[in-house]
C-alpha cells in the first residue's frame, strides 16, 4: 500500500498529465514518508532514475536513492546532483514547511520553500524538463508564477481532488523548461 496519501495526488496528476515517464531522471524534493516516490519509480522503471531527498528519514523504495538531508544544505544539494550525473527530466517538490501557526510567517516560509525548488530546476532541468511543485496560495505566489512563465513554455495549476481539503494549497505543473541549466551544471 501507499505510505501517504500524497500518493493519490500525484496518481491524479499523472493519470492527466503523464508527466512521469520510462526512463526519466526525476528528483523528488520533500519525499518523505515516500508517498510520492513509491507512485513514480515504476513508472520511471529500470532505465530510470529517481533521487528522493527529505530532511526527514525515509525508509527505503525499490528503485530509488533516498537521501536524508536539508535541502537548505549545500553539501545535501550537491550528493542530490551527484546522484543525477545527466540533470534531471523532472523535479517534484511536495515541500511543506513545519507550520507555526502564524499564517505570514508559514506563507513566506512556503514560498521560500517553491523558491528553492524552482532555483534547483533552474540549476539541474534539462532543456525541455518539468517542475511539478506544492504552491500555498498567497503572499509571494504571483511573483512565483511570474519567475515559471520566464524559465517555462507553459504553466499549468492542478487541484487534485485528493488535496481539495487543503484549501489554499496547489500544484503547478511547469513544462518544457528553456533555460539553460546545462551552461553551469552544479
Ligand atoms: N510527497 C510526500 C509523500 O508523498 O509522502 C509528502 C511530503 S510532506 C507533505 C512535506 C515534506 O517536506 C516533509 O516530509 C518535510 O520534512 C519536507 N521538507 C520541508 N522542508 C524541507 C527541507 N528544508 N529540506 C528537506 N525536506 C523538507
Amino acid at each position: 500500500g501507499y505510505r501517504s496519501r500524497a500518493s493519490y495526488k500525484l496518481l491524479e496528476i499523472q493519470q492527466r498529465d503523464r508527466l512521469i515517464r520510462p526512463g526519466m531522471q526525476v528528483l523528488d524534493v520533500g519525499a518523505a514518508p515516500g508517498g510520492w516516490t513509491q507512485v513514480a519509480a515504476p513508472l520511471i522503471g529500470k532505465k530510470g532514475r529517481l533521487v528522493a531527498v527529505d530532511r526527514l528519514p525515509m525508509d527505503p523504495v525499490a528503485g530509488a536513492t533516498v537521501i536524508c538531508g536539508d535541502v537548505y544544505d549545500d553539501a545535501v544539494l550537491a550528493v542530490c546532483r551527484k546522484h543525477l550525473p545527466e540533470g534531471a527530466d523532472l523535479i517534484m517538490s511536495d515541500m511543506a514547511p513545519n507550520m507555526s501557526g502564524i499564517a505570514s510567517v508559514d506563507q513566506a516560509r512556503a514560498i521560500d520553500l517553491a523558491e528553492l525548488a524552482l532555483n534547483m530546476a533552474q540549476r539541474w532541468l534539462k532543456p525541455g524538463g518539468s517542475l511539478l511543485m506544492k504552491v500555498f496560495m498567497g503572499s509571494g505566489a504571483e511573483e512565483l508564477r511570474r519567475a515559471l512563465r520566464r524559465d517555462f513554455k507553459k504553466m499549468v495549476v492542478r487541484k487534485p481532488e485528493a488535496s481539495r481539503a487543503r484549501s489554499t494549497e496547489q500544484y503547478w505543473l511547469a513544462l518544457n523548461f528553456q533555460g539553460l541549466a546545462q551552461e553551469g551544471l552544479d
